[in-house]
């Protein structure tokens, strides 16, 4: 299995003008200063000097558990670890600034949180596509289009704080090989008399099915299962905002492409991700294996599956995101950094719902007095 120290992944590119470290720029897509404005340029899906995509071997991982971890090591780089006391997200910050309110709820409870150089670093990311100009653009137009959601909230979509994070996910890769065994249902048809409601005699066909038992097996290649690692943004909305291209864009991990956003720390373990993969392959599995099974139907279904070859990747996806609170409750709305898709939570005005009933009931009044 391809092993790379990440740390050798993690080269400093400065500025060639000032020295300064650059940034990637999502409206130029390509890395600048922020400070002399020097544009280095960068062809997408071109590495980076010194970097590569590499997937990592899970088993090697989960019994060697400090092995890829400290994102390279504090020496390569500087970086700083923030936890929110209200929605419990861990922000990473590297060689910049620190936001002073939560980027995930908008709280401004934050305290240092002890970075142990105990996290996996990440292995690759899609570096945003999306800018904060057009997102603001998509933002505009997604409130326009939330008729009952209160006034105010069409006028925050102008000045709400517009962040963008970079998500942690999880994707895995596995040989499976199944065998598999079934009763495999043939349909047949036997005619059966039966007394209609008059009393008369009369013959129907009546479904039957022959049960005889299958057996086969099945290879699959799962390559890029994704499994969120993230607690900040809620889980129905992500879904939404889904897929991230992984199987064909990602960047191999540099920091330039972090530098200046906020990074969430994964509370999503490998361990336990690679549970949830693995429940998700099995179910995947038995899905394509009742596929196989001959005939009309089939019942008591077995799977046997063996995964090989696991490996996993560590990985950042861009998300523009704003959260706001109305009332008690805190709501988000979010963006896909790459792709553009929104999705988002919003409350409901009941006065706007109210005149719009009235609204209803008036024109079926209307409607009825004009048929009279
Ligand atoms: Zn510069
Ligand atoms: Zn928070």
């Amino acid at each position: 299995m391809a092993q790379t120290d990440p740390a050798a992944t993690v080269g400093k590119h400065p500025c060639p003008e000032c020295g300064a470290d650059l940034q990637w720029n999502a409206a130029r897509q390509t890395l600048a200063c922020p400070y002399c404005g020097t544009v280095v340029p960068y062809a997408p899906g071109q590495a980076l000097p010194g970097a590569s995509v590499v997937e990592q071997d899970l088993q090697q991982a989960l019994s060697h558990p400090s092995s890829g971890r400290g994102w390279g090591g504090a020496a390569a780089l500087e970086k700083r670890e923030v936890q929110c006391q209200s929605c419990h997200a861990i922000s990473v910050f590297v060689d910049g600034k620190v936001a002073r309110r939560c980027d995930f709820c908008g709280s401004p409870s934050i305290i240092d949180h002890p970075s142990l150089n105990d996290a996996i670093t990440p292995q690759s990311l899609l570096p945003f596509k999306v800018s904060e100009a057009q997102m603001r653009t998509r933002l505009r137009q997604w409130y326009g289009s939330r008729w009952f959601a209160p006034g105010k909230l069409k006028s925050a979509a102008l000045t709400d704080t517009l962040s963008g994070v970079y998500l942690p996910y999880w994707t895995f890769d596995a040989q499976a090989s199944a065998r598999w065994h079934a009763e495999a249902g043939h349909y047949y048809y036997e005619s059966e008399s039966y007394q209609d409601a008059k009393g008369q005699r009369q013959t129907r066909q009546v479904r039957q099915v022959r049960w005889v038992p299958a057996a086969g097996s099945l290879d699959h290649f799962f390559d890029d299962q994704l499994v969120p690692g993230t607690a900040g943004v809620h889980p129905a909305l992500l879904r939404q905002i889904e897929p991230f291209p992984t199987q064909t864009d990602l960047q191999p991990y540099s920091p330039e492409f972090v530098r200046g956003w906020t990074v969430e720390r994964y509370q999503i373990d490998l361990g336990k991700a690679e549970k949830l993969n693995q429940d998700a392959m099995q179910q995947q599995m038995q899905v394509l294996c009742g596929r196989q099974v001959p005939g009309d139907t089939f019942r008591n279904l077995q799977v046997d599956a063996r995964y090989q070859g696991r490996t996993f990747k560590h990985i950042l996806v861009p998300v523009w995101l704003v959260s706001y609170t109305y009332g008690a409750r805190s709501f988000q709305v979010v963006g896909n950094g790459y792709t553009g898709a929104m999705a988002g939570e919003q409350p409901y005005s009941w006065v706007k719902i109210g005149f719009a009933v009235l609204a209803v009931l008036l024109l079926i009044l209307l409607l009825v007095s004009l048929n009279q």
